[in-house]
Order: C-alpha cells, then sequence, then structure tokens
C-alpha cells in the first residue's frame, strides 16, 4: 500500500504536499521527481530506515529505505516506489522533504556524495 506511518526524522524538514510525486520509469530505469530532476541523470542521496543519509543504504532493496531528491531534498520511500507502477500511475508521493540549511542534513549529503560519486554533488 502507498503510504502509511512515517518515523519522524532526524534533520529538520519543511512542509511537503503527498501531491508532489515522483514519476517511475516504467522500464524502471529512471525516476523523476516534481522538481524536475532525474535519478538517472542526477547525484540523488540514500537514506536508511530511520531517514538517516548514508551510503549503507545506497542500491538498496529493504522497502522501508529511502531516496532523497538531489534538487529540492524532497524524501521517497522505497516500498512506495516499488509499488509505483501502472496501478498508481508510476507514481509515488513525497513523505517528507529535508530543510537543505540543516547543518546535519549537508554534513551527512557530503559525506554521501563523497562516498557514492567522489566529490561534491
Ligand atoms: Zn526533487
Amino acid at each position: 500500500m502507498i503510504g502509511g506511518m512515517i518515523p519522524p526524522f532526524p534533520y529538520r524538514t519543511v512542509p511537503c504536499d503527498p501531491a508532489d510525486v515522483m514519476t517511475v520509469d516504467p522500464e524502471g530505469e529512471d525516476q523523476r521527481c516534481v522538481c524536475g530532476s532525474r535519478s538517472f541523470i542526477d547525484s540523488w542521496a540514500v537514506a536508511d530506515a530511520t531517514g538517516r543519509i548514508t551510503i549503507e543504504a545506497q542500491a538498496s532493496t529493504d522497502p522501508d529505505e529511502y531516496v532523497v531528491c538531489h534538487g529540492c531534498a524532497r524524501i521517497y520511500r522505497n516500498r512506495d516506489l516499488f509499488e509505483a507502477g501502472p496501478a498508481n500511475g508510476y507514481a509515488a508521493p513525497c513523505v517528507g522533504r529535508y530543510d537543505e540549511t540543516d547543518p546535519a542534513f549537508v554534513a551527512d549529503a557530503q559525506t554521501f556524495s563523497l562516498a557514492a560519486y567522489g566529490g561534491p554533488a
């Protein structure tokens, strides 16, 4: 099912509208955030089940982990992405959005980017 309980996140958040969706390519190759950023070409981050951005969640198949948009820091849950098939219009709702000025968010995002992409995003 889409939606459900979301734990408190480890960084400050800003409001996000659940109507803001990630659109998933039917082939599963690419995902496009409502802001226009694309997972296929942009340096997206991933987060563990607590929402903490970490390289350990890279290529995760855990439905309780998250992806975080590079362009706007909206948070999408893996479970919703996995279930974003034809029945759901190939779309997954954002479950939150990080405040990109939170120093803890900035620090973890930079650490992730170095580990995953070898440099700042
Ligand atoms: Zn975005």
